[in-house]
């Protein structure tokens, strides 16, 4: 019999970034793939606890749900299972087993809740994702049980998610045609006889489990794919033409580079004079280890360099909340004092959304001393998330006083400035890659967004109070050696505007 096909299957093509090469990878060369069982383990664990909390709001409110039971694996037999709850019109079945036709396709929808007036099972499927718009891995999975469900029930029946925030949606799943042409492309992406070929990308391959196998080579090989600026489509284009290391794209002229076309979307684009100017100077600075300034960097209004105090300000998320979907757990604040050294201010939200909220109100009072000590003092960011958030929470909670009203009109994009105004030698600018330019060092050998996450996790799961201190001390920390490298990054910067 043909292996199964289950819709979690489209998850390795898409979590977690768009990797044809990751499936083939997982099927082909397995044992290159990093340890990231801390983090399935917190995957499965949050899903579950979101799942068992909507199975209770389910069973409160129609009564016990049918469960199919069968022997691992076995799973004709937990279809048959579930055919005869279906045939028991079960107002609710947990976790039924459905196999199509041919028996190639699996399905285990989270739940079936039956409709009494139209008598028909909607499916209803719970996931720790709130925008769903970023998972075409969710519409491909849920479009399989649909179809599944089709070829078993003889109709097609509704689609709904509950997502990490708890609320029930309508969901369109993929259509067959398109479930189809996913699945074939999948079996052959994983029986290809050699690995696809793919280019490396920084957002793309930081989180992936084969990075060292892909993008550490990479850099060493000085391939395009690693030069800020160089697009996927383009990398795919320059290849064709024999040009895979940076220094050839160094030797390419620079009108030659913006008369290329590229895929771009479903279409081809030419480059284009800008961005080929930006590409040829990135590459000189690639080439020749020196920072270029494009334009004087605008440092935040009112501010020469030197000018202090000024705030540095990062978050920490937890993006697999399954109370509140996302959860900032540390607002983290770093004030750098016209006179003496730094000093951190980081808040701590506590458990639950009772903890998220008060961690919010505890941010606000912090924001409203340091403006009431220091005025209207910038609060320097890296990236666009601060400000995100910062706005998500007004929604989430308000802001009475008016003082998040004040920190929006104070934050400040590091990120956005350095790239508007300098082409710097590092493969990416995000903050770790320039920090590192920059020289700074951190104590931690482990960090980053996804080792927070799974670091927050296990201090909320400590088993002791003097375990879930020590956890808290080392995620205090990492924060703090972020906010202290994007003061030495601000200090590198201002040395630009002098
Ligand atoms: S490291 Fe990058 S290129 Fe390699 S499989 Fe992962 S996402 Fe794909």
């Amino acid at each position: 019999m043909p292996s199964l096909f289950s819709g979690s299957a489209f998850y390795d093509l898409y979590q977690p970034s768009q990797c044809p090469k990751r499936v083939w990878m997982l099927a082909n060369q397995p044992d290159l793939a990093a340890d990231d069982s801390a983090f399935r383990d917190l995957l499965f664990r949050r899903g579950r606890e979101l799942e068992l909390r909507h199975l209770a709001e389910l069973e409160a409110e129609l009564g016990p749900a049918a469960r199919p039971v069968y022997p691992m694996g076995y799973f004709a037999a937990g279809h048959r299972e579930t055919l005869s709850a279906v045939g028991n019109n079960a107002p609710v079945i947990y976790q039924a087993v459905l196999l199509d036709d041919t028996n190639r396709f699996l399905a285990i929808p989270d739940f079936l809740v039956l409709n009494p007036a139209t008598g028909r099972y909607v499916i209803r499927d719970v996931k720790l994702a709130v925008n769903l718009d970023d998972h075409p891995e969710i519409r491909l999975q849920l479009g399989l049980y649909q179809a599944v469900m089709e070829a078993v029930l003889r109709y097609s029946p509704e689609v709904e998610v509950v997502t990490g925030d708890g609320a029930v949606t309508p969901f369109a799943p993929a259509g067959r045609e398109e479930l189809l042409a996913a699945v074939n492309r999948f079996n052959e992406l994983r029986t290809a006889a050699e690995s696809p070929y793919e280019p490396v990308g920084w957002s793309k391959c930081n989180p992936c489990v084969f990075r060292a196998s892909c993008w550490d080579p990479a850099v060493a090989q000085r391939d395009v794919a690693t030069v800020p600026h160089v697009d996927q489509g383009l990398c795919r284009k320059l290849r064709d033409l024999g040009i895979c290391e940076f220094g050839q794209l160094h030797e390419f002229n620079e009108d030659d580079l913006a008369g290329l076309s590229r895929p771009w979307g479903r279409k081809q684009q030419r480059v284009g004079p800008v961005r080929a100017g930006k590409i040829k100077r990135q590459v000189d600075v690639l080439v020749t280890g020196n920072v270029m300034v494009e334009s004087r960097p605008a440092l935040p209004p009112g501010c020469a360099p030197g000018t202090r105090p000024v705030v540095i300000f990062d978050i920490e998320n937890d993006v697999f909340d399954p109370e509140l979907g996302v959860k900032v757990y540390l607002w983290g604040c770093l004030l750098a004092p016209p006179d003496g050294p730094p000093k951190p201010h980081l808040v701590v939200a506590g458990p639950g959304a009772e903890g998220d909220r008060q961690g919010w109100f505890d941010f606000l009072d912090l924001a409203e001393r340091l403006f009431s000590e220091y005025a209207d003092l910038p609060l320097i960011h890296y990236s666009a998330h601060e400000k995100t958030w910062v706005k998500n929470y007004v929604e989430r909670y308000g802001d009475p006083r008016g003082v998040a009203d004040r920190v929006q009109k104070n934050l400040w994009d590091m990120y956005a400035c350095i790239q508007n105004s300098l082409f710097i030698p590092a493969p990416s600018y995000g903050l770790k890659s320039v920090e590192s330019l920059v020289g700074f060092k951190r104590s931690q050998e482990e960090f980053g967004g996804l080792w927070s996450i799974i670091t927050y996790d296990r201090y909320l799961n400590a088993a002791a109070e003097s375990d879930a201190q020590a956890i808290l001390d080392e995620i205090l920390t990492y924060n703090t050696e972020d906010l202290l490298a994007s003061l030495v990054v601000y200090e590198w910067l201002e040395a630009f505007c002098r």
